[in-house]
């Protein structure tokens, strides 16, 4: 089966994935803000057994917004977060679309919390906008 690899700056953290994402989403939340350091993120999510962690990874488990947890997990080196966990779906893991460094990769088909959204950013066109969670 066709698979990606996500990898963070130094290279060490890596998730193999393979196969299609079941979804994808770019979030505007203040978390994903925080997390990518840019204005939103772009998330990937795969089914988690078709992803393949390798390398070593921290973790840091926060509260989400809608008061679940979510767990990402981090480049100890090179700070990058590559992957997550959210106790919402446990089945899936979240993967950084920025990580596979790939600009093929599948688009978006939702936005979430647009009411985050940093008021100059632009929407990709045909995608389904919403002011808080899909
Ligand atoms: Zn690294
Ligand atoms: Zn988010």
């Amino acid at each position: 089966m066709h698979a990606r690899t996500a990898t963070c700056c130094c290279g060490q953290l890596r998730a193999v994935c393979e196969g299609e994402p079941e979804r994808v989403r770019l979030c505007n939340c203040t978390e994903c803000q925080r997390r990518t350091g840019s204005v939103y993120g772009v998330n990937a999510y795969f089914l988690r057994t078709h992803v393949r962690i390798e390398g070593g990874s921290k973790s840091f488990r926060r509260s989400s917004a809608a008061g679940r947890w979510v767990e990402t997990h981090f480049c100890p080196e090179c700070g990058s977060t590559v992957c997550w966990q959210l106790e919402q779906m446990l089945d899936v893991i979240g993967v950084a679309a920025g990580a596979f460094a790939d600009p093929n990769f599948p688009a978006p088909k939702a936005a979430n919390w647009t009411e985050n959204k940093y008021h100059w950013v632009p929407l990709p066109g045909g995608i389904s906008a919403h002011s808080k969670q899909t």
